[in-house]
């Protein structure tokens, strides 16, 4: 059981984002490639355009021996961050850019915010020492579509 949730968790769910990246553990455990189902499906290809953008880039590092396991899908009886986190609906994602700070992928999306956008990136958090970006739904008066990504507080 152990091996194959390992073996799963290094295979690459899309592109060569891995199963692992995505979802903790405890997930991959109980329904392998079911969890597909919890992820927005427009985080895939957010994914792909920041690494193609920007370069290499690292969500979850639990199955490599690191530390991160919650910083894509986050099941609801984590106490993690906050009650109603975007990451527990499958539509939060924390990363890093290889090479870049995370002040420096902020400022990029910034100047770009129309193309982010369009990807689904409605919000993201801002002076943090990683990047946090979530589709959250974004209240704009008479629900006009939403013209700029919110840069929010922890
Ligand atoms: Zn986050």
């Amino acid at each position: 059981m152990m091996d194959e949730v390992m073996k799963l968790a290094h295979e690459p769910m899309f592109s060569n984002f891995t199963w692992g990246e995505l979802f903790p553990m405890e997930i991959l455990m109980g329904d392998g490639k079911g969890a597909a189902l919890l992820l927005d499906n427009r985080i895939p290809w957010i994914l792909m355009a920041l690494r193609n953008n920007f370069g290499p880039v690292t969500i979850n590092t639990w199955h490599n021996g690191g530390q991160f396991s919650y910083r894509g899908y986050r099941p609801w009886n984590v106490k993690v961050g906050k009650p109603f986190s975007q990451h527990k609906f499958g539509r939060g994602i924390d990363f890093d850019v290889k090479g870049m700070t995370a002040e420096e992928v902020r400022e990029a999306i910034k100047k770009d915010q129309k193309f982010w956008l369009e990807k689904g990136i409605t919000r993201i958090e801002d002076k943090v020492s990683w990047n946090h970006l979530d589709l959250a739904m974004v209240k704009t008066p008479f629900m006009e579509p939403q013209k700029q990504i919110v840069f929010f507080g922890a």
